[in-house]
C-alpha cells in the first residue's frame, strides 16, 4: 500500500482487489534470532501470499503488546490501552479505504492475540467488513510436527526455520549454547515469572528447540505460506457463500 499512489489505489480498490493483509508484530527477544522476528515473519507471509489471495499488503504495525519478555535488552511494550486504540483506528482506516476483507496476520502471541480478536469483532461489526485474525505459528502447529517430528516453541524450531528461510544471516547459530537457553511454558497454575527466565519458550517439555537446517527451513517456510493462503481463500469463499 505504501508503494502505490492514490490513482493506482483508486483503480485497484475495491473493484479489482477487496482484500488487505495487515501484518502485526512486536519487539521482543527470541533466543538467537532477531528481536523483530514477530515483525519479519508475518510481513514475509503477506508478501509471499498476496498475489495468490489477490490482496494488497498494508504497512506493518511493528510495535506491539509484549508481556513477560519485555525486560530483555532492546524490548519494550506499548501500553495495552494505547495499542488497542491505535490498532482500532488502523482497522477503521482500512475499512474506510473500502477494503471488504481485512486479514490480520499476527506475529506475536501473549495478550496481543486476545486484543486483536476482540478488535476484529468490534470493528467488523461497526464497519460491516469481514475480519480474519490469523496467528500463523499456532495455525501451522501441524506443519512443525510434519517437518520436525515434534511440537514447536517460541524462538524454537518453527520461528528459527521461518527466519532462516527469509534471511539466514539473521540466525546466529554460533551463539546458541543448547537447551539451557530454553524453558518449557509452565502448565496452568503451576508457576509464572516476570521476566520469564528464557527467551526460548517450548510449548512441550523437551521439544521445539531451534534446528539449524536450511533445507528443512525452506520446506517449513513453503508449507506455512501455503497453509496461510488456504486459510484466507477458504474463509473468504465461506463468507461469500453465506452472503455475510
Ligand atoms: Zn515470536
Amino acid at each position: 500500500m505504501e508503494r502505490i499512489n492514490w490513482l493506482e489505489f483508486r483503480e485497484f480498490v475495491p473493484e479489482k482487489i477487496d482484500t488487505v493483509l495487515l501484518p502485526l508484530g512486536t519487539i521482543e527477544p527470541h533466543g538467537v534470532i532477531p528481536n523483530g522476528t514477530d515483525i519479519i515473519a508475518p510481513l514475509e507471509i503477506a508478501r509471499a501470499i498476496a498475489a495468490e489471495v489477490n490482496a494488497l499488503v498494508a504497512p506493518v504495525v511493528p510495535y506491539g503488546f509484549t508481556g513477560i519478555l519485555d525486560a530483555y535488552p532492546g524490548s519494550f511494550t506499548i501500553p495495552e490501552a494505547v495499542y488497542r486504540d491505535y490498532v482500532r483506528a488502523i482497522l477503521r482506516g482500512l475499512a474506510w479505504t473500502k477494503f471488504r476483507n481485512i486479514i490480520l496476520l499476527n506475529g506475536h502471541g501473549g495478550g496481543q492475540t486476545a486484543i486483536l480478536a476482540a478488535l476484529a469483532q468490534e470493528v467488523g461489526r461497526e464497519t460491516r467488513t469481514r475480519m480474519l485474525v490469523a496467528n500463523w505459528w499456532s495455525h501451522c502447529a501441524d506443519v512443525v510436527r510434519e517437518v520436525y517430528g515434534e511440537d514447536g516453541g517460541h524462538a524454537g524450531n518453527s520461528e528459527t526455520a521461518y527466519i532462516m528461510a527469509v534471511d539466514p544471516s539473521l540466525v546466529h547459530q554460533s551463539r546458541y549454547t543448547g537447551k539451557e537457553m530454553a524453558t518449557a511454558i509452565p502448565a496452568a497454575n503451576t508457576w509464572s515469572a516476570y521476566p520469564f527466565p528464557s527467551s526460548i519458550l517450548l510449548y512441550t517439555e523437551g521439544e521445539g528447540l531451534p534446528v539449524f537446517d536450511q533445507a528443512k527451513a525452506k520446506s517449513y517456510f513453503e508449507k506455512v505460506n501455503r497453509k496461510m493462503a488456504a486459510l484466507i481463500t477458504e474463509t473468504i469463499a465461506k463468507w461469500d457463500a453465506a452472503e455475510v
